[in-house]
């Protein structure tokens, strides 16, 4: 007899719940909405021409496929934080903590892990306080709580303006306990589309000092706000000048395509050297339990390619092409919604960055567009622009039409 007879059934995840529910439909005109994950003009899967290249060459020289140390690739981590902090007195110092993760999802988990073994040496009374966005990416809860954190949000989207609600913002970061944690998304928000813009950062950056919370940026959109990875790490490295000491989790899932790779890293801004290693030996142990060392495959591609000056400068033009095809596709879908007559302000289409839009339609809109026009989003009205095309863009604004009218 088994001994999980007892085990009940949890509820299935709502963002890959849409796409389950896409893949049943047999209308030839569905659209799915909801995957977060790049689609080319066509609506296919998109693997980047460097990519490809860098798989061809690797694998020309008949790679080994030996254990990676418990921290990961040294190469790939170096390569990594210098994407993420430019040239910065912290990297070329030692003054990085690093170990490369399983994607965004293990470096906010190793985070996690870390905060509520060590943050403030590991004496405070109670957990580590996580406060996310309100609204954020619908994994940072179970995440930082699994790990061990306590989480609550600040108020960050406005329903009204469909943009940041500023002031909200400021109010409840400085409300917040002193010393708590506070998730940044550094550009291109999930699931909102909603960014601060730099003169914003600025005074979050300085509420956060005031109150002594530590910034722990996610960045899982690097190149998808503006095309450009600089310009899109601007909101962190304004954060480092500021003295803060950051944690940042990055993924390379979007901005290299390398979704099933899993290739991320955690890296922690130190005061030492020696700061430095204590951090990494901590690490480590947190890693070798869990996974005993990370995935080869992933990192390999990526440090094939930072370290091609002409693979390098292909990925960026691609990377780009990728921001700005999304870009054309809101100016697109927001053109064909007024040229239909559409009495509401979708302003917020163009307003909004990166890979989502956060409609503003309501959860019966979200139903109507599914069951009347076969077109599939979360039931927050998040629309991933990835999946508008030019050949469906004219079916969702008539679709979208439709349901607002
Ligand atoms: N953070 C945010 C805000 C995300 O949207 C995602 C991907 N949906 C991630 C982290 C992590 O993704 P991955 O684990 O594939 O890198």
């Amino acid at each position: 007899l088994s001994r999980f007879s007892k085990v009940p059934k949890g509820p299935e995840d709502a963002i890959l719940g849409v796409t389950v529910a896409y893949n049943n439909d047999t209308n030839p005109n569905k659209i799915n909405l909801g995957v977060g994950a790049y689609r080319d003009d066509l609506g296919l899967p998109f693997v980047l021409s460097a990519v490809r290249e860098a798989e061809y060459r690797i694998l020309d020289r008949k790679p080994h496929m030996e254990y990676l140390p418990v921290a990961g690739s040294a190469m790939f981590i170096d390569k990594a934080i210098r994407l993420a902090y430019g040239t910065n007195a912290f990297v070329d110092s030692g003054c990085v903590a690093a170990v490369q993760t399983l994607s965004g999802t293990g470096a906010c988990r190793m985070a996690g892990v870390l905060m509520d073994r060590f943050l403030d040496g590991g004496s405070r009374d109670s957990k580590p306080l996580v406060l996310l966005p309100n609204p954020s990416w619908a994994n940072h809860r179970p995440i930082f709580l699994d790990a061990g954190c306590d989480v609550d949000s600040y108020a960050y989207y406005d329903p009204a303006t469909k943009s940041l609600d500023f002031d909200g913002c400021i109010k409840s970061l400085s409300d917040a306990p002193a010393g708590s944690v506070v998730l940044l998304h550094a550009c291109a928000h999930n699931p909102t589309g909603v960014d601060p813009s730099l003169e914003q950062w600025r005074e979050i950056s300085a509420v956060l000092k005031a109150k002594g919370h530590l910034p722990l940026f996610d960045m899982a959109y690097q190149g998808f706000t503006s095309g450009d990875m600089d310009t899109d790490a601007a909101s962190l490295r304004l954060f480092v000048e500021d003295g803060h000491r950051i944690v940042l989790a990055q993924s390379f899932s979007k901005n290299f395509g390398l979704y099933g790779q899993r290739v991320g890293c955690l890296s922690v801004l130190t005061d030492s050297e020696e700061e430095t290693s204590a951090i990494n030996s901590q690490l480590k142990i947190i890693a070798r339990p869990m996974y005993s060392n990370p995935p080869i495959a992933g990192v390999r591609l990526v440090e094939e390619i930072l370290g091609d000056a002409e693979l390098e400068k292909s990925w960026r033009s691609e990377m780009r092409d990728m921001a700005l095809r999304i870009i054309s596709m809101r100016a697109t879908l927001k053109n064909n919604l007024s040229e239909l007559g559409s009495v509401h302000n979708w302003d917020h289409i163009m307003n909004q960055h990166g890979m989502f839009c956060f409609s503003g339609l309501t959860k019966e809109q979200v139903d109507d567009l599914r069951e009347r026009h076969s077109v599939y989003l979360t039931a927050n009205g998040r629309i991933s622009m990835a999946g508008v095309t030019s050949k469906n863009a004219q079916y969702l604004a008539e679709a979208v039409h439709d349901v607002t009218k």
